[in-house]
């Protein structure tokens, strides 16, 4: 994070990236504040939808998945994003509803199918938005944020 083309981008187009993020009430400040330590307040567009990377790519949602990719379009349009950035959460709500596990009990478990959603999601925003970058994010309850590459 910090690259040189991605600061110059930001300047140049005041808005440097689209943030996805779930809805849970747990997060907002630590999202907040995560951004914040980034520097990036006021630099970012945001799509909230309950479980963050599941909401876009997971194939049950296909309303959820159309919404994320109508916004990110809009984003990219108005604002010339530069990158996404997708924050996912653990003991995540939506992902135990719609996959049928806990996944807040088996944290390894929980890594890894984050880590499978975040992945798809990446490949597929590479296949339609090949100009922009995307950052992979797993933020525990406690706020402190684990980055995939
Ligand atoms: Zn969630």
């Amino acid at each position: 994070m910090g690259s040189g083309p991605t600061v110059a981008a930001a300047q140049t187009h005041g808005v440097e990236a689209l943030l996805l993020n779930c809805i849970d009430y747990r997060l907002i400040q630590h999202v907040n504040r995560y951004m914040s330590l980034r520097g990036m307040t006021g630099k970012y567009d945001q799509v909230v939808l309950a479980g963050a990377s599941l909401a876009a790519v997971y194939p049950g949602l296909p309303d959820w998945n159309q919404t994320f990719w109508d916004q990110l379009q809009v984003s990219s349009d108005l604002h010339n994003i530069a990158r996404v950035i997708v924050l996912d959460h653990r003991d995540c709500g939506a992902f135990k509803t719609y996959l049928g596990r806990d996944y807040g009990q088996e944290p390894d478990a929980e890594t890894q199918v984050h880590a499978v959603y975040l992945d798809t999601l990446r490949q597929q925003i590479n296949a339609r938005h090949p100009e922009l970058e995307v950052e992979l994010m797993l933020m525990s309850l406690d706020g402190s944020v684990a980055s995939f590459t």
